[in-house]
Parts: structure tokens; sequence; C-alpha cells
């Protein structure tokens, strides 16, 4: 197949810095969209991934799945978009399309395993698939979104995977008016969730390790904040939220969340900590407690997201960098000395 050669920052090995490589862009079937790539922001998995956390990268890894761009070429079947419009691509590119989950609109859950916007093998070309830290992506039209108008863009861009892993369960699990909701860990998912979560009328209360983000919690919505380090603070709420959404990259204890519940209430894990996690037959046992996990979500779905953070007028807090400055951003991510994304603009990859 012919390919066009763009350039992309990525890096060749754990241990290496991220910097400008090549990469090929498959040439243009009849469904796909090609978008110029204006926004990446920069998702704590794409540091997982880079680092080798999983154990599943391919080296050279071009990481980024918050991408938001404009589209400059469309193949001869596509409908639903022009040269011009504005465009997204979160985490899914590709799926079979023929199974369950895919006709439920579920195709994270592809049961041949979705194909993912970097370091997912590449049906086309062969190797992996090379992500939004990048000039341009090219994919089928059913899996490019829609980005409202009246979103600012940078600030979008991390709807497209930070947004959508929160909005999903929050939905899933009918969140709204009278429910009492709490979000662990006040990064890029947990501060769109604490937005997400009061837009749909729950009363949120905030965990976090950090005691600069209680200080901010309120500014960012929040009705409650809680230093999940505090004991005391920590008693204050046992047995009183309906749902948790645990957005922490790390191994902590979740008992002590599991406590927090009330009966028949559930715990959603979206972070990704690499070391399993330990629960505790009684923490669950005794009020009949559910612990769970959550992927991301179906296109349909995030396309909902981004109508409804329109409507809400809701994005993220970001930091907008440039992609020279990415690895030192990887190093403040890694210390969560972010607030609350990193966001990057991809017109300096042509510096
Ligand atoms: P992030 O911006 O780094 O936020 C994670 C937050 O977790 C930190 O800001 C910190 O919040 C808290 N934290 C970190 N280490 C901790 C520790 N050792 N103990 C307690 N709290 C800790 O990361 P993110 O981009 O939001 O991603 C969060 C996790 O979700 C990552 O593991 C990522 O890979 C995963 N993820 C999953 C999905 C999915 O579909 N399931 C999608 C995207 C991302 P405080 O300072 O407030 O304590
Ligand atoms: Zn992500």
């Amino acid at each position: 197949m012919e390919t066009t050669t763009v350039k992309a920052f990525g890096t060749k090995a754990a241990d290496q810095p991220l910097e400008t490589i090549n990469i090929n862009r498959r040439e243009l079937q009849v469904h796909d969209v090609e978008m110029e790539i204006l926004y990446c922001g920069i998702c704590h998995s794409d540091l997982h991934q880079i680092k080798n956390d999983f154990g599943m990268t391919a080296y050279p890894i071009v990481p980024g799945h918050e991408i938001v761009g404009r589209v400059t070429r469309v193949g001869s079947h596509v409908k639903n978009f022009n040269v011009g419009d504005l465009s997204a691509v979160g985490c899914i590119v590709d799926s079979c399309q023929e199974c369950e989950s895919c006709h439920e609109g579920l195709e994270q859950f592809c049961n041949q395993f979705p194909t993912f916007s970097f370091n997912s093998p590449d049906k086309y070309l062969g190797g992996v698939t090379y992500g939004g830290f990048s000039e341009t992506y090219v994919c089928e039209d059913k899996y490019v979104l829609h980005v409202p108008k009246s979103l600012d863009l940078a600030a979008a861009a991390p709807l497209l995977c930070a947004g959508i892993t929160v909005y999903s369960p929050l939905r899933h699990w009918n969140v709204g008016p009278g429910k009492k909701v709490g979000i662990l860990g006040i990064g890029g998912l947990g501060h769109l969730a604490i937005k997400i979560a009061k837009a749909m009328g729950a009363e949120v209360t905030v965990f976090t390790t950090s005691q600069s983000k209680v200080e901010d919690a309120k500014r960012l919505g929040a009705h409650n904040a809680v230093l999940s380090t505090d004991a005391a603070q920590m008693s204050q709420y046992t047995g009183k939220l309906n749902f948790i959404i645990d957005t922490v990259s790390a191994k902590h204890d979740i008992n002590s969340y599991l406590n927090l519940l009330k009966h028949d209430g559930t715990v959603v894990l979206v972070g990704l900590p690499p070391e399993p996690l330990e629960v505790g037959a009684f923490n669950v046992v005794m009020g009949r407690k559910s612990f769970s996990g959550s992927n991301i979500g179906g296109i349909a779905e995030t396309q909902e997201m981004l109508d409804f953070c329109a409507e809400h007028h809701i994005t993220a807090d970001i930091e907008l960098i440039k992609v020279q400055d990415v690895n030192e951003a990887f190093k403040r991510l890694e210390k969560g000395d972010v607030k609350y994304r990193f966001v990057i603009d991809m017109a300096s990859l042509k510096e």
C-alpha cells in the first residue's frame, strides 16, 4: 500500500526521551478521513505505555489519543465529514463491527479487540498504529467524532479519553440528582469527573492526596473535598456514598474506599495501576457492594459526551505546551504536578 511520510514525536525505548521521528500514514481508503492534528492531550496511559508498564509496548512508540484536528481529505464514500470540518479521534480507531459488543455500540469491548489509536496492531500497514503526537491522523470515518463549535479546541482534546472514560460509567450507573458520588484522584480524569458528575446533578465529594487540590476542588465544582491521607476526615464519609470513580494511576488501598459506600454501592475502577489491587471479602460482602471497572466508551457515546460537554460548557483545565517540552511534561505528570491536563499545540511540531 502507498503511504505518506509525516513527522511525529516518539521514542525508541522506555528509557529514551521522545524526539522527532518519521512515520507512515496509509493511503486514503474510500471510508477514510485524514485530519491535520491541531491539539493532542497527554494522558497517564501514554506514560504507562511509554514506560512499558503493561509489558505490551512495541517500540518505536508514538503516543497520543486525545486528538483534535481539521479534516484535510476524505475518501470517496465519506458522507459525514467535509474538508475543513473540525474533527477528533480518541482511543478507538477500528473494531470488527460484527460482534455483539460492536453492534451494541461498545466497540471498546470488541470481541476481536479494538484497534487503538497507538501501539495496536495496524491491519493496513502491519506493525503498530502511531498516535496523535504527529502531523496527521488517518482512520475510517466511523471512528471520527464531530467537535461542537462552541468548545475551545485545545481544552476539548482531553475529553476524547479522560472525558469519555468518566462519562461512560457515570451514565452506566445512572448518576444524577440525589446520588452521592466520590471521585478518587484529581488528575486529568478526576477533574473532568467532578465537572461532569456535577453537571449530571450529583453531589460530588473528591478524595485527593494533595492538599493544594483540596483547596482547588470547590472551584472545579466539587461540593466536598477530603484529604485522603487524613484518617479523621476519611471516617466522616464511612457508609455515605452511592458510587465512587477511582482514577488513581498507582497501587493504593481500595478497601478504605469500599468502606465509604452505602449498601449496594459501587466502586468503579478506571485507573490502571500496573500491580493488582486486593479486595477484602468483608469489604464487599457486608453491604452487598460491588467493585467494578470500566474502559473508555463507545463511539456513539463519545459523541454524546462531546455534545453533553458543549451543552454544559465543560472542557478540561489545561496547560498548553510545545511538543519540544513533552519530556518535561511526562516527568511532571509522573509526579502529579499538572493542573489538570497537558495539551500539546501541534503547530510546534513544524518548528
Ligand atoms: P493523572 O492525571 O496522573 O491523575 C492520576 C491522579 O491519581 C493523580 O493526580 C493523583 O491525584 C492520584 N494518584 C497518583 N498516584 C497516586 C498514589 N500512589 N496514591 C494515591 N493517589 C495517587 O492520570 P490520568 O490521566 O487522570 O489517568 C489516571 C489513570 O487512569 C491512569 O492509570 C490511566 O492510565 C488510566 N486511564 C484509564 C482509562 C480507561 O479507559 N480505563 C482511560 C484513561 C486513563 P491526587 O493528587 O488528587 O491524589
Ligand atoms: Zn487516555
